[in-house]
């Protein structure tokens, strides 16, 4: 991390960071006796500044293992399932090549799959999310994620096939667009279903089709059409 002197940002990020590293740590506790398993993502996740992506005013409870509200009726998810899918997509912690995410939201979640693949697009139907998105992008010096406001059931297929996606809000039914948009052996992990019913899905794409494999009962905003 840059440690020069009137860079403010940086300040504030070692500041806060440094202490809340006890928090941190106890966070990755959790999610390890919650069942989370890859020391790399336990790292990245213990390494990422929760805390600036939420509202200064909510930065105390960043490393609480909740979601948390980021405007617009959305929500930060939670770490355990941010670890969750993320240890789904990414097998054995080995980086992928390019990645879908559905649901920029804050950034969170994009900024922890950037740790691992080389390229992350992303998507957001919020305009003033995505803004915001970018920015702490910018100044978390984050290179590898392209942003783009557009409506996420139809993927972005200019970069198209992904070997992952990773959807964080919830459609009825998996978007036949996304599943074209993976590649052979890629792998998506969605949550799917109407609130109250939701479950978390791992599918894997292969010569023959699509298996599906049921990872947790989740609770995500859904998926929603058009952009604002
Ligand atoms: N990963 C995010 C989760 C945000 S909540 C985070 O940790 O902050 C889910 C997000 O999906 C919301 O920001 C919502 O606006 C967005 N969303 C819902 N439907 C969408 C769609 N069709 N296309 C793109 N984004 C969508």
């Amino acid at each position: 991390m840059d440690k020069s002197p009137g860079n403010k940002m940086n300040i504030e990020q070692q500041g806060i960071g440094m202490t809340s590293q006890r928090s941190r740590n106890r966070l990755v506790e959790q999610l390890r006796s919650m069942g989370i398993e890859s020391e790399l993502i336990l790292d990245g996740i213990k390494n990422t500044p929760r805390h600036l992506f939420v509202d200064e005013a909510l930065a105390s409870r960043a490393y609480d293992n909740t979601a948390l509200p980021i405007g617009f009726n959305q929500t930060i998810s939670q770490p355990y399932i941010v670890a969750k899918m993320t240890e789904a997509l990414i097998v054995n912690g080995k980086p992928l090549k390019k990645v879908l995410e559905i649901g920029t939201g804050c950034g969170y979640q994009t900024l922890i799959l950037s740790k691992f693949a080389e390229q992350v697009y992303t998507i957001e139907r919020i305009q003033a999310l995505l803004s915001r998105a970018r920015e702490r992008f910018y100044s978390l010096k984050c290179r590898n994620i392209k942003a783009m406001n557009s409506d996420g059931n139809l993927g972005w297929p200019e970069h198209a096939p992904y070997d992952g996606i990773l959807v964080t809000a919830a459609p009825i039914g998996v978007p036949t667009q996304l599943i074209e948009q993976l590649s052979v052996n890629g792998r998506m992990v969605i949550p799917v279903g109407s609130a109250g019913s939701q479950k978390l899905l791992l599918l894997t794409k292969n010569e023959d089709g699509v298996s599906e494999k049921y990872l947790d009962a989740v609770s995500f905003v859904p998926m929603l059409g058009g952009i604002n």
